[in-house]
């Protein structure tokens, strides 16, 4: 309790206290994360459903916490771009993710593109074209090879100069994919309106689809509706083979979930590569 003079007193409750200060703490250990090289990628193959084959991999970005251990994306990137540390990171990512992209062609390991999350800082950033043609020329990796994720929502805020934004990004030769797809509030003639080449199916909707009639539903409309505007469509965080028998019976391109792999880290994804070729 603090006392503010007179007789006006603040209060501050300790849960409060305690996750301002841990707030406080994490955003200080994100601005010494890069340089003393806390983060790694993990890659999440993507396997198309015609061949069995993995075809891509979506890059999940990892914070090895020197004393908290591995935090979420999910906790620290909405403080990354709060403080807009987003940008050096998420210019990390996409170096990383290129070069190791190009060296799995190299390697010969297969033409495995790689998928980048953006978030909504960085996808307005003026310069991302730029930074996006260094990073493709400096790693050498092929811009078809190249995926952007980006969610639905934050496309929507304005919806005229995120088309702009795309076709700058597209003419670059690069793949954009609609993420999380069905959780926001666009319609259908949004869609139309966007330039993508990828539509990823939330897992929400994919999560027991065998015993959620409404799910399957959507599921089955969204497929459909994406073949008629020519998109491929991955059905995220599939986790059982019923689910995957749906997904095969509605035409789905491409799964990426639990049942075929976790995210892994660098060694074991190229090991997994490997072992099925
Ligand atoms: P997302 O883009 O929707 O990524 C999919 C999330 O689902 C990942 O969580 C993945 O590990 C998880 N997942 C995959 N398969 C399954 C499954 O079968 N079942 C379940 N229950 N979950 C599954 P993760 O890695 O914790 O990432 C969370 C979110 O953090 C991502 O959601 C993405 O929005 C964000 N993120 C991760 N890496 C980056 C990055 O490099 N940049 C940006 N801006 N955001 C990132
Ligand atoms: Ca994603
Ligand atoms: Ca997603
Ligand atoms: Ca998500």
């Amino acid at each position: 309790v603090k006392q503010q003079g007179g007789n006006h007193y603040t209060f501050y409750t300790p849960t409060c206290d305690h996750e301002l200060s841990e707030r406080i703490d994490l955003e200080v250990a994100l601005r010494y994360a890069l340089e003393r090289e806390e983060f790694q990628l993990y890659y999440q193959p993507q396997v198309s459903l015609k061949t069995g084959n993995i075809v891509g991999a979506e890059a999940l970005l990892r914070w090895k916490h020197p004393q908290q251990g591995m935090i979420s994306p999910m906790k620290f990137i909405p403080i990354a771009e709060e403080t807009g540390l987003i940008e050096p990171i998420g210019e990390w990512v996409l170096y990383q993710a290129c070069k190791d992209s190009k060296a799995w062609r190299s390697q010969g390991l297969g033409c495995l593109r790689v998928a980048v999350n953006l978030s909504g800082r960085q996808f307005r950033t003026a310069n991302l074209r730029q930074k996006l043609v260094q990073v493709l020329l400096t790693t050498g990796c092929e811009p078809d090879y190249l995926e952007l994720e980006l969610t639905e929502s934050l496309l929507i805020r304005d919806a005229e100069l995120s088309i702009q934004q795309l076709q700058a990004l597209k003419a670059l030769g690069l793949k954009i994919a609609i993420d999380d797809f069905g959780t926001g509030y666009s319609s259908l003639n949004y869609l139309q309106k966007f330039p993508f080449d990828v539509l990823k199916i939330d897992q929400c909707f994919v999560r027991n689809l065998h015993n959620n009639k409404i799910n399957a539903a959507i599921t089955q409309s969204l497929i459909s509706m994406a073949h008629l505007l020519n998109l491929k469509v991955i059905a995220e965080g599939v986790e059982t083979q019923e689910e995957l028998d749906l997904l095969n019976e509605f035409n789905c391109n491409e799964i990426q979930g639990y049942l075929f792999s976790r995210p892994l880290n660098l060694e074991e994804f190229q090991a997994l590569v490997k072992s099925g070729r």
